[in-house]
C-alpha cells in the first residue's frame, strides 16, 4: 500500500483542497500517512500570500528532500505557489517530480501515475475558469468524528486589490451550484457535523444560482445543522439581504470577517478596496444593530506603500473606534505580479523598521481590546458547541461560542452537544469555564475518525 503526506500552507481553502487530494488519492490505493518519513508521496500545499509563506515552503521542500533520497518518495508542490510558478518551479528546484495547481486537483491520480510510471516531471497549470469547472465533492467520511466542517462554496476572485495574489493563483470567480453546496452540507450532518462554515475568497458576492443570503438561509435550514458560519468576503459585497439574513436566522452565528485592511481612505484607493472607511463603518453599524453582540474580526496590512504617519494613525483610530474582537496584522510584502509590487517604489517604501514598530502599535492596542472583551466575559454563562477533548488538557472539553471564541472547559457534554458554560478565566486567545448545563444533546452521535489528519 502506497501512503502519502500533505503538509499545509496557508488559508482555510489550502485545508479543504488537501483533504480533496486525500480523496483523490484513495483512488488509486494511496492511504494518508502522519509520518513524512513513510511516505511515498510528499505533497507541499503552498500559500502565496505572504513572502514568509514562500520561504517556509522552500526549506520545507529541502527537509523532505532527504526522504526523496532516503525512499524514492515523488515530491509534488501544489496551491498558489505552484499555480504562480507553474513550470519555472522544477527548472528552480530539480529534484521536484510534480508541481500542479488548485485546479488539477480531480487530476492528481492521472498526474502521479504518470510521475511514477513515465519517471517524467510534469507541471499541470491550466485554469479552469467557466463553468465548466466541477468542484471537487467532499466525501462525508472524511468529516467522520467532526462536529464542525468547512464547505467550499466558490473559487477565485473578480476583485483586484492591488496587493493581492489570489486573482493570479486562484483565476476568476466560479461559484457552486446551490444545489450542490446543499447536498453537501446535508451529507455533513449525516456523519454528525452541527456547524458548518462556507469558504471561498469573497463570498458575499457567490452567484451559485441564489444570492449569498439565501444560501446562508437555506443551509441554516438543513436537518442537523445547528451553526452556519462563512469566510471570507469583501466589505463592498456586505448587501442589506445579507444583514438582513443575520437578522432572521439565529442560526447564522453571529461572527462577521470583514477585512478593512486600513483606515485611510487615500491607502484604501491605491489598494484599489473600492469603499472608503465611511462607508464600511456604515456597513458594521447596520449589521451590528441587525445582530446585536455579533463578533467583528478585520485582516490589516501595515506599511503599505505610501503609508504616511497620518494615514497609519487613521488605522489606530479605526481600530480603537470599532473594538474589532480580533485582528489579524501584517506588514505588507510586495508580490508578484500584483500593481502594488510593481508601484511600490513609485508609491513610497515604508521602510521595514518603521513596518515592524507600526505593526507593533497596532498589536498592543488589538491586544488591549480582545483582553477587555474576553475579560466583560468572567462570570458570563456562554453557549458552546462541544467539539471533543481539549487539545491542550484532555481532562477537559473543548468548543466555540457562537461568536467562535474557543472554549476549554470541565464537563461532560459529548460532542456534538451544545453546552453552557460559566466562564472562570479569561484571555484574548481562550476562555476556561466549567459545565453549568447540556442544552441539548446531538441528534446524531458524530461517528469515529476514519481518516488520520494529513
Ligand atoms: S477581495 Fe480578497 S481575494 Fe479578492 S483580490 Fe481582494 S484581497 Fe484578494
Amino acid at each position: 500500500m502506497k501512503r502519502y503526506f500533505v503538509h499545509t500552507f496557508g488559508c482555510q481553502m489550502n485545508v479543504n483542497d488537501s483533504l480533496r487530494m486525500g480523496e483523490a488519492l484513495a483512488t488509486i490505493g494511496y492511504r494518508p500517512t502522519p509520518a513524512p518519513e513513510q511516505a511515498d508521496l510528499i505533497i507541499l500545499n503552498t500559500c502565496a500570500i505572504r513572502e514568509k509563506a514562500e520561504d517556509k515552503m522552500l526549506s520545507a521542500l529541502g527537509r523532505y528532500r532527504a526522504i526523496k533520497t532516503q525512499r524514492g518518495a515523488l515530491l509534488a508542490v501544489a496551491g498558489c505557489v505552484a499555480q504562480q510558478e507553474k513550470a519555472k518551479l522544477l527548472a528552480r528546484v530539480p529534484y521536484l517530480d510534480l508541481v500542479f495547481g488548485p485546479d488539477a486537483i480531480g487530476k492528481l491520480p492521472e498526474l502521479v501515475s504518470r510521475v511514477a510510471q513515465d519517471r517524467v516531471r510534469v507541471a499541470e497549470t491550466a485554469w479552469i475558469d467557466s463553468e465548466e469547472y466541477v468542484f471537487p465533492r467532499a466525501d462525508p467520511g472524511s468529516s467522520a468524528g467532526k462536529v464542525s466542517e468547512f464547505v467550499t462554496v466558490m473559487k477565485g476572485c473578480d476583485n483586484v486589490c492591488s496587493f493581492c495574489v489570489v486573482p493570479h493563483t486562484r483565476g476568476r470567480e466560479v461559484s457552486r451550484p446551490f444545489v450542490e453546496v446543499l447536498e453537501e452540507v446535508a451529507a455533513l450532518a449525516t456523519v454528525g457535523v452541527r456547524e458548518v462554515t462556507l469558504i471561498g475568497q469573497n463570498v458575499n458576492s457567490y452567484r451559485g444560482g441564489i444570492s449569498f443570503a439565501d444560501l446562508l438561509l437555506r443551509v441554516a435550514q438543513v436537518s442537523g445543522i445547528e451553526r452556519v458560519r462563512f469566510t471570507t468576503s469583501h466589505p463592498h459585497d456586505l448587501s442589506d439581504a445579507l444583514i438582513d439574513a443575520f437578522r432572521r436566522e439565529r442560526r447564522i452565528a453571529p461572527h462577521f470577517h470583514l477585512p478593512v485592511q486600513s483606515g485611510s481612505d487615500a491607502v484604501l484607493r491605491r489598494m484599489r478596496r473600492d469603499y472608503t472607511v465611511a462607508a464600511y463603518l456604515e456597513r458594521l453599524a447596520t449589521l451590528r444593530e441587525a445582530r446585536p453582540g455579533i463578533a467583528v474580526t478585520t485582516d490589516i496590512i501595515v506599511g503599505f506603500p505610501g503609508e504616511t504617519e497620518d494615514d497609519f494613525r487613521a488605522t489606530l483610530e479605526l481600530t480603537e473606534s470599532v473594538r474589532y474582537d480580533n485582528q489579524f496584522s501584517f506588514v505588507f510584502s510586495p508580490r508578484p505580479h500584483t500593481v502594488a509590487g510593481i508601484k511600490e517604489e513609485e508609491w513610497g517604501s515604508v521602510p521595514h523598521e518603521v513596518k515592524v514598530e507600526r505593526l507593533e502599535r497596532l498589536q498592543t492596542i488589538q491586544r488591549r481590546i480582545s483582553a477587555g472583551i474576553a475579560e466583560g466575559l468572567l462570570g458570563r454563562d456562554v453557549e458552546v458547541l462541544v467539539e471533543g477533548p481539549s487539545r491542550t488538557d484532555p481532562s477537559r472539553r473543548f468548543g466555540r461560542t457562537p461568536e467562535n471564541r474557543t472554549v476549554n472547559f470541565e464537563g461532560r457534554a459529548p460532542a456534538g452537544a451544545r453546552a453552557r458554560v460559566r466562564i472562570t478565566r479569561a484571555s484574548p486567545s481562550a476562555l476556561l469555564g466549567v459545565e453549568s448545563d447540556i442544552v441539548d444533546l446531538p441528534p446524531i452521535e458524530p461517528l469515529p475518525r476514519r481518516i488520520e489528519a494529513a
